[in-house]
């Protein structure tokens, strides 16, 4: 893609051409992006699926906001940062602006919610990740047991020894470890039973064939009886509908999260949102 005139930038175009030229100010935009501040989280609730309506967490999710793109979706711009080595930059970043927001939070009386951030391939190969957490943690006087760390199941299966490494590391100060998109991978029994994790999210594209096909309630059914048989607890992403909420309830599911109850939504928002609601 080539510049559409003035400041405004085509470059996430479908067809847009890969030429190093243009790769060099991808990289310094997305690299400007953290210095101009320009990023920022975003918050979903996991709403306690037993006790109704009591919030046990929230998801924090990146979010660009482009001077002239407007906001810009992580499934964009967080494969394009891993393609031009910008990721370990923006994972640094959402790690201190999380706990940062914690203790935010808390000083203005929310108390102490769980905040889960989303952990890249790049950075459960960073030899200083868990150092860089506890002093995150640390320097805002947040407890590790507040701080959650989503990794795809696809990801803790590229590389098991640095996996099983990171893992047991973050778990010895107090992090708790979610496996995200459960389903996708095909981890076996012994691998899952290895990894220190606490929560097993299911994948969307489970929860949404829910009330169509008894093949995905099967499924879903089975991958649950799994984790409590493991002393994992499960939460389901991407609930839409009361259908699929009755369902996940009915099959024992821990935690819900999806449109049905909350969209991500700005830390003020969240605020409000969660204020009035009981906090696990
Ligand atoms: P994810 O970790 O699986 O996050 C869940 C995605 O599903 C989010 O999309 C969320 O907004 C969306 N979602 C939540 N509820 C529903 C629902 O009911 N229906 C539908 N259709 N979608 C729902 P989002 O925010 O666009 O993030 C996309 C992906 O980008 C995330 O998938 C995650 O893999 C990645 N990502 C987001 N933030 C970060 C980050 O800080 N670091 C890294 N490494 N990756 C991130
Ligand atoms: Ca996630
Ligand atoms: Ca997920
Ligand atoms: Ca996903």
């Amino acid at each position: 893609a080539k510049r559409a005139g003035g400041a405004h930038y085509a470059f996430f175009e479908p067809h847009m051409s890969t030429n190093s030229q243009e790769q060099l100010s991808l990289q310094a935009e997305l690299r400007m992006a953290v210095e101009r501040g320009e990023l920022v989280l975003h918050y979903q609730p996991k709403i306690d699926a037993r006790r109704r309506g009591e919030v046990s967490g929230v998801e924090a999710l990146l979010r660009w906001n482009h001077p002239v793109r407007g906001m810009v979706s992580p499934g964009v711009f967080i494969p394009l940062a891993e393609r031009f080595g910008v990721i370990g930059l923006l994972g640094h970043w959402v790690i201190e602006e999380a706990c940062r927001q914690i203790q935010e939070w808390r000083s203005a009386g929310l108390g102490r919610i769980r905040v889960a951030i989303n952990l890249s391939v790049h950075q459960l190969h960073e030899e200083d990740l868990v150092e860089r957490i506890d002093s995150a943690l640390q320097r805002h006087g947040v407890e590790p047991a507040q701080l959650v760390c989503e990794i795809t199941e696809t990801v803790t299966m590229e590389d098991v020894t640095t996996t099983q490494r990171v893992f047991s590391r973050l778990a010895a100060i107090g992090v708790s470890i979610a496996i995200d998109d459960f389903g996708t991978g095909y981890s076996s029994l012994s691998y899952l039973r290895r990894l220190p994790a606490r929560q097993l999210k299911i994948d969307r594209s489970f929860i949404s064939d829910l009330e169509a096909s008894g093949d995905a309630r099967a499924v879903v059914d089975a991958v649950i009886r799994l984790a409590h048989a493991l002393s994992l607890r499960v939460v389901a992403e991407g609930v839409e509908t009361a259908g699929q909420r009755d369902i996940l309830i009915g099959m024992g599911c821990d935690e819900l999260q999806g449109y049905f109850f909350a969209r991500p939504m700005p830390a003020d928002q969240l605020f409000a949102w969660a204020r009035g609601r009981p906090l696990l």
